[in-house]
Parts: structure tokens; sequence; C-alpha cells
């Protein structure tokens, strides 16, 4: 596995991988890595010669400057697990070529998709999807990778960076990858890490309730407060009070006050602790 800091470095390896004919395949990371990112990496080394993985703690999409300081690092044991799970390069990109003096150029998302959910003013605000799309638009031009993996637990993510790469032309396909669950449910996430041995156990309440939806609308109930309230039910029965649980379709994010027609995305934020959870399932769409 190659082990590259710098932008000249990346560019090179990547250029002597298409030289020799193989396809490249890009999953941006930031770290703290579990099986959630590894199953990005499978998916990227089944369709490409050459997978590439980024680990960049990317300031411009926290809030604060102690917020992107306080998120867990651990470079060696990431770099071991990218290796044995066949990773091609690893870049770790050194902050100061990524976001050089006087840095001025953002690339930003209508509102329509990064002001909602997440990107609501009073949760975490456009700009955090601002901080994303800017980084991921120049990843994927140092990269400029043939397919590029993320995942489903950040749906509103993955659709914000499959909107950029249509809107910009970006020569990219934007695979999406099901969300890796522990045990019980929970969605694998760095920060999970953060969770006391209560809060863990609570935690699961949030998948508990999606699948409740889940059940609840194959059995025909198409009203969106009905699966909206059975989340809220079980995460109260955890003691956790939702930052939102809300029912948008799924191809751009609109309100939907029914399922039925198209898919719709059921998706959940809950400070459970300190710790932000988000979660969320696809009713009505095909999310394999
Ligand atoms: P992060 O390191 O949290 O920025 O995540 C990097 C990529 O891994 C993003 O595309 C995430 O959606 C994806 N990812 C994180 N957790 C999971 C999970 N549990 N299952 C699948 N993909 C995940």
């Amino acid at each position: 596995m190659i082990v590259a800091r710098s932008i000249e470095e990346v560019r090179r390896a990547v250029v002597g991988a298409r030289g020799e004919g193989r396809r490249v395949g890009f999953a941006p990371t930031m770290g703290a890595l579990h099986d959630g990112h590894l199953a990005l990496v499978e998916a990227s080394k089944r369709s490409c010669g050459f997978s590439v993985v980024s680990i960049f703690v990317n300031p411009t999409q926290f809030a604060s400057p102690s917020g992107a300081a306080a998120y867990p690092r651990d470079e060696e044991r990431d770099a071991a697990l990218l290796e044995g799970a066949g990773t091609d390069l690893v870049w770790l990109p050194d902050a100061a070529q990524v976001y050089p003096p006087e840095f001025a150029t953002w690339v930003t998302v209508d509102e329509r998709l990064t002001g909602v959910l997440c990107g609501a003013p009073e949760r975490r605000g456009p700009d955090h999807f601002r901080g994303v799309t800017t980084i991921v638009a120049k990843l994927f031009n140092v990269v400029e990778p043939d397919a590029a993996f993320f995942g489903r637990k950040d749906a509103q993510q993955a659709l914000i960076v499959q909107r950029m790469a249509r809107d910009l032309d970006f020569p990219i396909e934007i695979e999406l990858v099901p969300t890796v669950r522990e045990a019980d449910g929970l969605a694998l996430s760095s920060r999970n890490a953060g969770l006391s041995g209560d809060e863990r156990k609570r935690a699961a309440a949030i998948y508990a309730g999606l699948s409740k939806a889940e059940e609840l609308a194959a059995e025909g109930a198409t009203d969106a407060t009905t699966l909206v309230e059975a989340v809220g039910a079980e995460l109260r029965r955890a003691g956790l009070e939702p930052e939102y649980v809300e029912v948008r379709h799924a191809d751009d994010l609109t309100a939907a006050s029914t399922t039925g027609e198209r898919p719709i995305l059921l998706a959940v934020a809950v400070m459970v602790g300190d710790t932000r959870l988000i979660d969320n399932v696809l009713i009505g769409g095909d999310d394999r």
C-alpha cells in the first residue's frame, strides 16, 4: 500500500495505475476507521483495480476549530486496517497544502438540499455541507477517480455529492454503499466511541424506531406522521429526545407527507449524551 502525503505523490501514483489500464476507485474518509468505511473499500475493489482512500479531518465542515481538534485520530491503526482490506493507496493530506493561505473558493450546493435536515440553520447549518462539497471537489480534482464511494448512513451528504458531481460535470460515478450496523442495529460511526456503556445501549433505539417504521410502511402505512411517531416513541422509551425525525423525498429532500409514489428517506438525528448520532432508512426505494 502506498502512503502518500502530498498532492504530487497521489497524482503520480494514479497516473501510473491508469497507465496500467486500472480503473481508479476512491473513498474519502475522516479516519477513525471501522467496518462501515471498509465496506466502501470493498465496494471500490469490486469494480476498480486501484483503490484510493483519503483520511482528512476537514476543518471547514466543523462549526468550530475545537470540533475538528476533538475528532478521534489514529493514523497507524487506520493504515493497518486499510492495508488489510487491500487498499492500494492511502492519502493523508497535509492541511496546509489543502487549504493554503488566502484560500477563497467554495463549492456550494443550493440550500434546497443543504439547508434542510442536518443543514437547517438551527442545526449544523448549510455551511457544514459547503465544507463537505468543497473538500470532496478538491479531493476529486486530485485523485480524478473513475468511481467514488459514499455511505448511505450519511444519506443527505451522499445526495448532495451526487448532485454536485452531476451539476459540475465531474466524470465520476458516485456509488452508494448500504449502512453497516452493529448486531443490535446501531449504525457504525466513529462517534460511537464517545458513548458510555449506558448510552451505547440506549442508542440501539434509533434503529429500532426506524425498523418499526419500515415495518409499518410494509404493512401499508402511508402517512408520514405515523412513521415519524413510531421512531419518536422508540426514542422516548429509551429516554432520548430527537433533534429531528423527518420524512423527505429521497431524490430532492422536499418534505413528504405520505409515502407511496416516490422513494422516501426517513431520517433521524439525536443527541445521546454529548454524542450526536444520525441514521436513516430508505422506504420504497432500492438501497442496494
Ligand atoms: P466519515 O469518516 O464519517 O466522514 O465517513 C466517510 C464515509 O464512510 C462516508 O461516505 C460515510 O457515509 C461512510 N460511512 C460512515 N459510516 C458508515 C456505515 N456505518 N456504513 C456505511 N458507510 C459508512
